[in-house]
């Protein structure tokens, strides 16, 4: 059987306010602050980390950058593109019409290699579709219209976060590598950075399902791309993104943990095994006959 690294993407999980409430399933065996970047804007941008995490480039290399989304119809891309110098969430609420009606954004997919490339991902934007960090950034602004109850927010994010963890235990044992991106700390970082009770919940109970996640799993690795302002820890304004990104692992998981979102994907590969995988195709036991009858085949 295949031994698996899972990797977490969790996304704005704040190396600071992860150590303050002992979070043991973030911090695992061994953990630091890891050097993040800001490119586009004046804080980290999602899109452009977690490439760079997943590729080793910088977003001039691997092309996913300020404007990471691309809309389904020209007029819409032409617009976006008019926009992409205003802050994303005012591009967000511009945009937001449009999503109702239908139209889909997506966000860009480089071509550089990742280190997933000899295994599976799941929602790590700029190599996967991402479509729950869409999701999430739709959440915001019906927060901001008021059309979303705290319940409904609960529901919302830890259905999102199941189906991703969910996803590395169903891959233990069949990849050599799996990531998932996971925006829920992101989402309520950003709701939350005026309530410290409130956001402690969340954080502990993320932190019970990584529990899961680890208990599952052959290996771990947990990164952030950037953390989050909160009033109880940062002067100034709040709810927008630290600097205090991090990376924890399991203690199975060697070489030096990586000094900055540029050196993750070398220590992935350094620590991922050589793909067995069975390349016979499948085949079928049943008769075609049978198969038409129950529909699976015209
Ligand atoms: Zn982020």
């Amino acid at each position: 059987m295949t031994s698996t690294l899972a990797v977490v993407g969790l996304d704005a999980a704040d190396y600071e306010l992860a150590r303050r409430w002992d979070c043991e399933n973030v911090l695992l065996d061994d953990h630091r602050e890891m050097e993040t970047f800001s490119y586009s804007y004046d804080q980290p941008y999602t899109p452009e980390v977690w490439t760079t995490v997943a590729t080793g480039v910088h977003p001039r290399d691997h092309g996913v950058h300020g404007d990471a989304a691309e809309w389904d119809s020209l007029p819409l891309r032409v617009a976006s593109k008019l926009t992409q110098h205003l802050h994303p969430e005012v591009r967000q609420r511009l945009g937001q019409p449009f999503r109702d009606r239908g139209h889909e954004q997506e966000i860009d997919r480089t071509e550089a290699p990742s280190a997933f490339d000899s295994g599976a991902a799941m929602g790590w934007p700029g190599i996967t579709d991402a479509e729950h960090l869409s999701e999430a950034w739709s959440w915001a602004s019906e927060i901001k219209f008021g059309e979303l109850t705290e319940s409904q927010l609960r529901r919302n994010v830890y259905g999102n976060t199941g189906e991703e963890f969910g996803f590395l235990v169903g891959m233990n044992g069949v990849v050599p590598i799996a990531g998932v991106h996971s925006h829920v700390l992101d989402v309520v970082g950003h709701v939350f950075a005026k309530r410290e009770s409130k956001l402690r919940e969340f954080y502990e109970r993320v932190d019970e399902l990584l529990g899961v996640v680890r208990r599952e799993t052959d290996e771990m690795v947990v990164l952030s791309d950037h953390g989050m302002k909160v009033s109880w820890v940062d002067e100034g304004e709040v709810g927008v993104h630290s600097d205090r990104a991090m990376v924890a692992a399991t203690e199975g998981v060697t070489g030096e943990l990586p000094e900055s979102v540029f050196d993750v994907k070398a220590w992935l590969e350094a620590n991922t095994d050589a793909d067995d995988a069975d390349d016979r195709d499948v085949t079928m036991d049943t008769a075609e006959q049978r198969l038409e009858e129950l529909g699976y085949i015209e």
